[in-house]
């Protein structure tokens, strides 16, 4: 019997999850001679056509990142899980939506005619926008269709396992890989990441006040920080108290507070309603009947854009999933 086959495959993302693979560094060598990878786009020439030879259930696991947004991004999906043993929602846009999903806050015909009629920068005198068939005078060029809403990728196939975070962190992603290869997976739906709040292994944990009040919000660039000291407890909001530890508290390390890419801790459904009420709580206006109203809006201003804030990297996995189509 041959090595395991493994694909890597990516959707609407940066490109940051495909890096987290090359951050493996000499671990990637590890991997190549554990599994024969089978397709990955972004770094071999594999072509469709080659996925559609091979079985069905001939590749092992498809690592898949990105949201999903385009015909060609549904298809392909599609052909991988018809293709693969298990499927890996590698990262956060995969896993939650990310930040491509923020663009549920939009539809697709406002994004395009922003991005190529409406920007001060465009010039394009015809209004012309990308179309799905565009005559040519060679034939006919064809572009996949472009939706109006971001999906994660369960909401288009059955995912067996969760990579999280933004990227997700070279040892949880060794650590899958390891799992993967030894047999030794948890129950199927499981994130491979612990189940802690960030707050949990966070350093600055022992700084947050027993009893803590948020009398002003601010924002990262309007103070400066004190690196020692729990954000909420300098009037950041810090997104840690209701999100996944396992990336290495990598903000919080960088002296930012945590924006939720690791997504909701166990069986939490609305990581952003979680945030929000998380927040609600420590605002101080337990006495909201006696609090001047004036006083509460100053307090609730300080929180600039609410939806980009608390839904920032799982608006299409909310109960929300997108505003509201005309
Ligand atoms: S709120 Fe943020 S800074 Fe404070 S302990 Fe939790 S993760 Fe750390
Ligand atoms: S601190 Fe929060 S936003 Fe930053 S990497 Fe960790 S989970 Fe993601």
């Amino acid at each position: 019997m041959g090595k395991p086959k493994v694909a890597f495959y990516w959707c609407a993302s940066c490109g940051g999850c495909e890096e987290a693979v090359i951050d493996l560094a000499e671990d990637i060598l590890t991997v190549v001679d554990a599994v024969d990878i089978v397709f990955w786009p972004v770094a071999m020439d594999f072509k469709k056509k080659d996925v559609q030879a091979m079985d069905d259930g001939a590749i092992a696991v498809s690592f898949i990142n990105g949201a999903v947004r385009t015909d060609e991004q549904v298809e392909m999906v599609e052909l991988l899980r018809k293709k693969s043993g298990l499927i890996v929602a590698f990262g956060a846009c995969a896993h939650i939506g990310g930040i491509p999903g923020l663009a549920n806050f939009s539809n697709s015909k406002e994004i395009l005619n922003t991005l190529y009629r409406d920007l001060d920068t465009v010039d394009n005198k015809e209004g012309v926008i990308p179309q799905t068939r565009t005559k040519v005078k060679s034939g006919e060029v064809t572009l996949p269709r472009f939706h109006d809403t971001v999906k994660t990728l369960d909401q288009v196939i059955d995912v067996d396992y969760y990579l999280p975070g933004c990227a997700p962190p070279p040892d949880l992603i060794m650590g899958a890989i390891t799992a993967i290869l030894k047999g030794e997976l948890p129950t199927k739906g499981s994130v491979l990441a612990p189940e802690k709040s960030l707050c949990d292994s966070c350093r600055l944990n022992k700084t947050k006040p027993e009893k803590l009040t948020m009398k002003e919000i601010k924002r990262p660039h309007e103070i400066k920080i004190d690196p020692d000291l729990c954000f909420l407890a300098q009037g950041l909001i810090c997104l840690g108290p209701a999100t996944r530890g396992g990336c290495g508290e990598r903000c919080i390390n960088a002296n930012m507070p945590c924006r939720g890419c690791f997504g909701p801790v166990g069986n939490v459904v609305d990581h952003g309603a979680k945030i929000l009420s998380s927040i609600a709580s420590i605002l101080g206006m337990e006495d909201e009947e006696t609090v001047p109203e004036e006083e509460v809006d100053k307090l609730l201003d300080g929180i600039v854009d609410p939806g980009g804030l608390f839904y920032m990297y799982s608006l299409p996995s909310s109960l929300l999933k997108r505003k509201k189509l005309d």
